[in-house]
């Protein structure tokens, strides 16, 4: 049988509602031996050992968090003591810590993410049968090469390419572009296809030793925009920046002014979008060689920033993490 280590995180797969039909409820409550007790054969799937690492709602995931898990993860592979590691986790910002994961996990095998929209006392819950297949598909030696992988609601979603597209549906996560990575059905796992960009230990980042990532802001972008938000992130520190910009990238004229005033001055600005699917495209209404912009191809705004914090705590230049927009 496959070792499968459950790390877990918190989120809605771990929270708890005053009855089974209350709105309302709080994150991070159920712990982890609870939650594996909960689903009536996941024990038979694989050898499972469970560790509570964190019990937060994912709203409250930050970079520290993300740096403890990565090398928790990472210290269970090399020293052997797992063939896929499963993390509990909130929905809010699974896409973020899996693509986070997915770029930095050294190893071929498998990391799993999962999480529920309904929390685990709910009439309804989704969580069991999520977790069910996490495990199913970190057990399984297909799983092998593909990076990380967030599977909910019987859907495998390649962690670069999902995002969350419901507030409040089960059937949240979609994978834009790239489509789905397969499905699972009660634990019997079908791959449509691998991973298209590098990742794991090809993709040539790694945060070992690393106590802290560089600041990056996002900014949303939006008719009327005005500048001096860009110089409020320059103010506080941001070493890069991220736009959340209008359909193809687009930022006001005078937000262009302001960013590539902080491009001059050496932060990195990359265009991403606030819309749900599509690429953002170099020098196509806004002239990226002439501003020092970087277009962040088909990354969305929360994976663009992962993947510049990585950019920059590796020192990349401007014309290099475009280079890395393009292959991540
Ligand atoms: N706010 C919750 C979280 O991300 C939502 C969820 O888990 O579905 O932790």
């Amino acid at each position: 049988m496959s070792r499968v280590h459950l790390l877990a995180t918190g989120g809605t797969i771990a929270g708890r509602a005053g009855s089974g039909v209350e709105p309302g409820y709080r994150a991070g409550e159920v712990a982890v031996e609870s939650l594996i007790d909960a689903v009536p054969g996941l024990r038979a799937l694989a050898t499972l050992k469970g560790e509570q690492v964190a019990q937060v709602g994912s709203q409250d995931m930050d970079d520290g968090l993300w740096l403890r898990l990565a090398a928790r993860v990472n210290a269970l592979f090399a020293g052997d003591e797992a063939d896929g590691v499963v993390i509990t986790h909130g929905t809010d910002t699974v896409e973020e810590t899996g693509y986070f994961l997915h770029l930095v996990v050294q190893s071929a095998r498998p990391v799993v993410l999962t999480g529920a929209m309904r929390p685990a006392t709910s009439l309804s819950p989704d969580g069991p049968l999520n977790l069910y297949n996490a495990v199913a598909v970190a057990a399984d030696p297909e799983a092998h090469g593909r990076g990380a992988i967030v599977v909910l609601n019987d859907d495998l979603h390649c962690a670069r390419d999902v995002t969350k597209s419901s507030t409040t549906d089960v059937q949240t996560f979609i994978s834009p572009g790239p489509g789905l990575l397969g499905t699972a059905r009660y634990g019997r796992i079908r791959y449509f296809r691998q991973p298209t960009h590098r990742h794991s230990a090809a993709s040539g980042f790694s945060v070992d030793g690393l106590e802290r990532l560089p600041r990056v802001d996002i900014l949303y972008a939006h008719a009327h925009m005005p500048p001096d938000l860009v110089r409020a992130s320059v103010m506080n520190g941001a070493r890069g920046i991220i736009v959340a910009g209008m359909g193809n990238g687009n930022v006001s004229t005078q937000a262009a002014g302001a960013l590539a005033e902080a491009a001059k001055a050496g932060v990195i600005i990359v265009r991403s979008t606030r819309v749900v699917s599509g690429d953002v495209g170099r020098n196509i209404e806004m002239d990226d060689d002439a501003l020092g912009f970087v277009a962040a191809d088909q990354l969305n705004p929360q994976k663009s920033r992962v993947l510049l914090q990585l950019c920059l705590a590796r020192g990349m230049e401007r014309l290099a993490v475009q280079e890395a927009f393009y292959r991540h």
